[in-house]
């Protein structure tokens, strides 16, 4: 599939990247219909956010249709139309219950220390690849 993928500072390609795949049970995949570039996104291009790891597709936002989910995801199902977020979130943690979202302790893979987990980051906050992709693969999605 085709994808925006960061290889260096200044250096962002439309590469030809394999399809992403349920890692854990709480995934979904999602073929990707829009996807925004934000005034973060200018960090990775700029060299203004250090930590990213060469071959990180880029994107924080998106909306698609979800293609196929893990079992142990619950509130959705392949067909399903979604929005997706830049911050990923547990939803049942208790900073996500409290709604801060951004302080999840179960999202990012590096800890509950470790700060916001979000889609197309650096190394800190997962990295988890992002949506400026033909689909995506999105943690947690509930
Ligand atoms: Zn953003
Ligand atoms: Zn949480």
């Amino acid at each position: 599939m085709k994808a925006v993928v960061w290889h260096g500072v200044g250096d962002i390609r439309l590469d030809d990247v394999a399809e992403p795949r349920i890692e854990q049970q709480t995934d979904a995949i999602v073929k990707i219909t829009a996807s925004a570039i934000c005034g973060t996104d200018l960090h990775m291009v700029r060299g203004t956010m250090s930590g990213m790891r060469p071959g990180t597709i880029l994107g924080h936002e998106g909306v698609g249709t979800v293609e196929e989910v893990g079992t142990a995801v619950r509130n959705f199902k392949p067909g399903d139309r979604v929005l997706i977020p830049s911050t990923i979130a547990c939803g049942y943690c208790s900073y996500c219950r409290d709604g801060y979202y951004a302080q999840c302790d179960n999202a990012n893979p590096n800890g509950m220390q470790a700060g916001t987990s979000f889609f197309g980051g650096p190394e800190k906050s997962g990295p988890v690849n992002g949506l400026q992709a033909e689909k995506a693969r999105i943690p947690l999605p509930g």
